[in-house]
């Protein structure tokens, strides 16, 4: 099995795209989004982002993320935080916020200790860092 494997297995339960705001969208972020979406940036914009100040966020319907719809429907163009969910290095910080992140998402291995599920998670953000800087 997989490191990441061990780790994680999204169970599709959309909890985290659920609630009265979503991740932030970065420069890159909004780019991705809106080739993806092969649309004007302007239409982007318009239907999809709340924009407050320099703050671009996903616009919310029924108290979710206007993409999700029993998934998400701009999976390959979703932020980068919404890819890096949940396996954050804030869990690394300390066992509480593991345990928050952990009770909100269904998909995190229950089964490991904290210290062995931090030593796996190590070695998986190390790696993918180390693939981010040779791109
Ligand atoms: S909360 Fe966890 S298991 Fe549920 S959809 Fe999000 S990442 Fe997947
Ligand atoms: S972009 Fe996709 S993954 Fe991110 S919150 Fe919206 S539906 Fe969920």
């Amino acid at each position: 099995m997989e490191e990441l494997e061990q780790l994680f297995t999204c169970r599709q339960c959309g909890f985290c795209c659920h609630g009265e705001t979503t991740v932030s969208l970065d420069a890159a972020d909004q780019q991705r989004m809106v080739d993806y979406l092969q649309l004007p940036r302007d239409e982007v914009a318009r239907r999809y982002w709340r924009v407050s100040g320099s703050v671009v966020q996903m616009r919310i319907v029924d108290h979710h993320c206007i993409f999700y719809n029993n998934g998400c429907s701009v999976y390959y163009g979703r932020p980068w935080r919404c890819a890096q969910w949940p396996l954050v290095p804030a869990l690394l910080l300390d066992e509480a916020n593991y345990q928050a992140i952990s009770e909100s998402c269904p998909g995190i291995t229950k089964e490991l200790s904290y210290h062995h599920f931090c030593s796996i998670l190590k070695r998986v953000l190390d790696r993918k860092s180390s693939r981010e800087e040779h791109r």
